[in-house]
């Protein structure tokens, strides 16, 4: 599933290609994407709209209209979008035409990814009963993050992973962040000191940094607009890594389960 740093790189790979674009014309192939309205209704509202931002939060992708409006886009487990048409390709599910003749697709194998377009004044107030912090801006701070899981009994790893708390954060960033804090994915959330915190956070950043350097992670279904892949599983000290030693101490990382999702940590450096 993209998580901020596969987002974040879409996002600044195709934002050049749709920013001062108009939308000439907008065909939704899949009605699954714009539920609970119809393909058509969708549709005769998008086109004309003029792109002035595509912007992130979180998970989701906003593109921003001149009228105010806004299409809110949620890539879920396979979506993406492509520069080009992407004719013939069994999993496009919308393409856009714009007024440079260009097209912008959108590709979605699994068919979860979802697209809603907002009035005016509507973005905001739907962000923020969503998501929590956005943790690469200067707002987020070791403090804000303790305030976050104050009092919080559920595992750490499940806190992170809530939207609530920290926008942005998925299974394999999670994991990636805890082993650099050398936190125990199961701590109770509430409980951490504040260098742990300090520790966290710097940890969180420095994990989501380094995918976003790397233009995100790509093991099935991921790829940039151009069709490239992400480099960043060639970076993960924990995820994935079943047997294989830690980084850092040499011990044997484990795998368990937190909250029903698969977890990597080392059992030495992450002992608490
Ligand atoms: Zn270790």
């Amino acid at each position: 599933m993209p998580e901020l740093p596969e987002v974040e790189s879409i996002r600044r790979a195709i934002a050049p290609a749709l920013e001062g674009r108009r939308l000439e014309r907008v065909e939704i192939f899949d009605p699954r994407l714009v539920r609970p309205f119809e393909p058509i209704e969708v549709v005769v509202e998008l086109e004309g709209e003029v792109v002035t931002a595509v912007d992130r939060r979180g998970k989701y992708l906003i593109v921003r209209f001149e009228s105010g409006r806004a299409l809110l886009i949620h890539l879920r487990m396979t979506g993406t979008l492509r520069a080009g048409a992407l004719d013939g390709d069994p999993h496009r599910r919308a393409l856009l035409t714009l007024d440079d003749g260009t097209h912008v697709a959108y590709k979605d194998v699994r068919r979860f990814g979802t697209w809603l377009l907002l009035e005016p004044g509507e973005l905001d107030p739907y962000l923020a009963a969503r998501l929590g912090e956005e943790p690469l801006l200067p707002a987020f701070t070791a403090k804000r993050l303790g305030e976050r899981l104050a009092g919080r009994r559920a595992p750490l790893k499940a806190a992170l992973l809530d939207q609530r708390t920290l926008a942005g954060l998925g299974n394999i960033y999670v994991d990636e962040a805890l082993w650099y804090a050398r936190l125990q994915p199961l701590r109770e959330a509430g409980t951490l000191e504040p260098q742990e915190l300090r520790r966290l956070h710097r940890a969180i950043r420095k994990a989501l940094e380094l995918g976003v350097a790397r233009q995100g992670s790509t093991l099935s279904d991921y790829r940039l607009p151009d069709g490239s892949s992400g480099s960043m599983q060639r970076e993960f000290r924990a995820y994935g890594r079943t047997g294989e030693p830690c980084d850092r101490c040499g011990r044997e990382l484990a795998k368990t389960r937190v909250g029903g999702r698969s977890t990597w940590y080392c059992p030495r450096c992450q002992a608490v």
